[in-house]
């Protein structure tokens, strides 16, 4: 056994020796040779040392020595046996636990990176969130809280008219022309009536009814809730109609049918 190590460690020096680097990169060489020797290095020994086991030996200070071409010293003849497989595992092993470790290193980074871009992603949610809560709120005031029914020329007023009374307005334009509820409040009747064709009746927070009549089509239906200025209708020729024209009334407390240009203009709206 003695004998078999150091044939094997003159066979090392020997592959030492014809490695031209500087003995830095020599003793590398040597460990790594040792090392990994599992397969080819001890294959390549087995060839020229026929004994069963090939031991190789480590980088030892006799090794060290042996390079530099010093001699041997007597007293130091300890030969540190290697087993290749166990270097080997031990080696695979260590850097197995190093490759865990980096693997775990860059999991941890790449979760504190991912919680905070989530935390960044959530905060500007909730300030975009802020902020258009803010436009529509401002939008909200901003909205008019009572606006002109429709656009056109005022073409009747209310009062007597032909014999008759005239219960309401007419303003003219064409068909299509848009229909706005004058205040926000409740659709509580749209469809046919009699004379009108056509109406919407919406109901405003102090009770007070105001009536579309002569629609061409109806954009809401009893029980919409709408606001100042939507659009409830387009204007038409239908019912007792002389051209198209909306036919606007208003009734105070639901039935008092009024004159519509004074009760818009008290509410900042001119026909
Ligand atoms: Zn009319």
């Amino acid at each position: 056994m003695k004998n078999t190590g150091l044939r094997a460690k003159d066979q090392l020096v020997d592959v030492v020796a014809r490695v031209d680097l500087d003995r830095k990169k020599a003793v590398a060489a040597v460990v790594a040779a040792g090392a990994l020797a599992g397969a080819g290095f001890t294959q390549a020994m087995a060839a020229v040392t026929p004994v069963d086991r090939i031991v190789p030996v480590a980088a030892t200070s006799e090794l060290a020595a042996a390079m530099t071409g010093q001699q041997q010293p007597e007293a130091m003849k300890t030969i540190h046996a290697v087993d290749t497989a166990v270097e080997t595992r031990n080696l695979l092993q260590a850097e197995q636990i190093q490759v865990q470790h980096h693997v775990r290193e860059a999991l941890r980074t790449a979760e504190g990176t991912y919680a905070k871009r989530q935390e960044a992603i959530r905060a500007e949610a909730a300030r975009q969130a802020a902020e258009a809560a803010r436009q529509a709120a401002e939008e909200e005031a901003r909205r008019p809280k009572a606006v002109k029914p429709a656009q056109g020329s005022f073409t009747s007023g209310f009062g007597a008219r032909w014999g008759t009374s005239h219960n309401g307005v007419d303003i003219a334009n064409a068909i299509g022309t848009p229909i706005l509820s004058v205040m926000a409040g409740t659709v509580v009747e749209a469809g046919p009536a009699s004379g009108f064709g056509l109406w919407v009746r919406v109901q405003h927070e102090d009770g007070t009814i105001t009536v579309y009549g002569h629609v061409d089509t109806i954009g809401v239906a009893e029980g919409t809730k709408v606001k100042a200025g939507q659009q409830i209708a387009t204007m038409g020729n239908r019912g007792q109609s002389t051209g198209p024209h909306l036919h606007f009334e208003v009734w105070v407390g639901g039935s008092q049918k009024i004159n519509p240009v004074g009760w818009l203009a008290a509410r900042g709206v001119q026909l």
